[in-house]
């Protein structure tokens, strides 16, 4: 087999590393976030009753437009949003997984010549997104415990002149949340296109607000969601994307046709008709944070105030030496390379239990 160096592969692709969260067979996996509850049967079942329909017209291609799932998704959002912010249809996107919206983004506004300014530590696809569509990556810095004030944020805009501002909250590391204030200023000092990645957003204590609240009279202002974490959909690959209908005319010019195959569509209708029984485990998974925010820093691990469903926990003298001790005992985490520092998803609560017992005993 010829190495990978010897392809005469991009220039700006060489020495890459490829997105890597390890896939393990372990007995609890708390590394990337899923949500740990499986989908109930009768939800299940309902699901595979739409597939089986779907399955028998397979032969066609599927809806280009996904109409009934942006409806479906305009609906669940709507249920957070008051009537005169209501989403319509021809606000709403969709593709396999909030990642490859975020790939559309890139490919419509970013792309050689462009730049997208990021406040890292932040999610590592953000970056890898930016490397696969050409766009130059500007890594903006965060005030002190990762926190992200709007007159940073629009210091950093101002230096730089990106064409893309990406704002992930909460923001994957860290857990953090950003303020409406800090969205609203980005999008006052820039004339180009932000991105708020509220991947996470059903795990926030009530009183974080949604920028999806923000949208009306923003038409360069893209919020995505995915089904991937509180939904309990990762597997079926499903994200979305809350913007002006002016936005969706930009990505219907990079996206492959029929990018979302009519099973996806058929089992993301299907679920989204589930919607309180999906989002059934929600609270208990916030519960299972809140209690790793609690009990970590007794066991000397101090952590971030999290709104989403992990926690970033310090402390560690040699994170890789409590991965790995983890490890040994079934027990997946997540070393993002932060010294000292481990993510922990909340996961249910009897993992939660094993993960603080195993900590507790190292
Ligand atoms: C997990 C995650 C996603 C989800 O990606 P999907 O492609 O929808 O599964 C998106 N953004 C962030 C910040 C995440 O942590």
């Amino acid at each position: 087999m010829a190495q990978l160096s010897d392809l005469p592969i991009r220039d700006d692709l060489r020495g890459l590393s490829p997105y890597g969260a390890p896939q393990k067979a372990v007995r609890i996996a708390l590394n990337v976030n899923e949500n740990s509850h499986p989908i109930p049967e009768a939800v299940a079942r309902d699901i595979v009753e739409s597939l089986a329909a779907a399955i028998l017209t397979v032969n066609r291609y599927p809806d280009r437009e996904f109409t009934e799932l942006r409806q479906s998704l305009a609906d669940y959002l709507n249920l957070a949003l008051p009537a005169e912010k209501a989403l319509d249809i021809a606000n709403i996107w969709a593709a396999n997984g909030s990642n490859e919206v975020l790939q559309q983004i890139l490919q419509a506004f970013g792309g050689p010549g462009r730049s997208v300014l990021a406040f890292p530590p932040t999610y590592s696809m953000h970056h890898i997104l930016a490397s696969g569509t050409g766009t130059a990556w500007i890594a903006g810095e965060r005030d002190a415990d990762y926190e992200l004030s709007p007159e940073t944020v629009v210091r950093w805009i101002e230096q730089t002149n990106p064409d893309i501002v990406f704002l992930c909250s909460p923001n994957n590391p860290t857990g953090t949340a950003v303020s409406l204030e800090t969205i609203i200023a980005a999008y006052d000092a820039t004339d180009g296109i932000v991105v708020v990645d509220e991947a996470y957003a059903e795990f926030a204590p009530d009183d974080v607000e949604s920028a999806v609240t923000l949208l009306d009279g923003r038409e360069r202002l893209l919020v995505s969601r995915t089904m991937s974490k509180a939904f309990a959909f990762a597997g079926a690959r499903v994200g979305y994307l809350a913007a002006d209908a002016a936005v969706n005319d930009a990505l219907r010019l990079v996206r492959l046709p029929y990018h979302l195959s009519a099973l996806t569509q058929a089992a993301a209708v299907a679920a989204l008709r589930h919607t309180p029984e999906m989002l059934a485990m929600v609270d208990d998974i916030r519960a299972q944070r809140d209690r790793l925010m609690v009990e970590l820093p007794k066991l000397g691990y101090p952590v971030l105030p999290s709104a989403a469903n992990f926690v970033l926990a310090g402390g560690f003298a040699d994170p890789n030496a409590t991965f790995e001790a983890l490890l040994e005992r079934d027990i997946l985490v997540r070393d993002n390379g932060i010294p000292n520092h481990l993510r922990i998803t909340a996961g249910t609560k009897a993992e939660t239990t094993a993960l603080l017992d195993a900590l507790a005993s190292l």
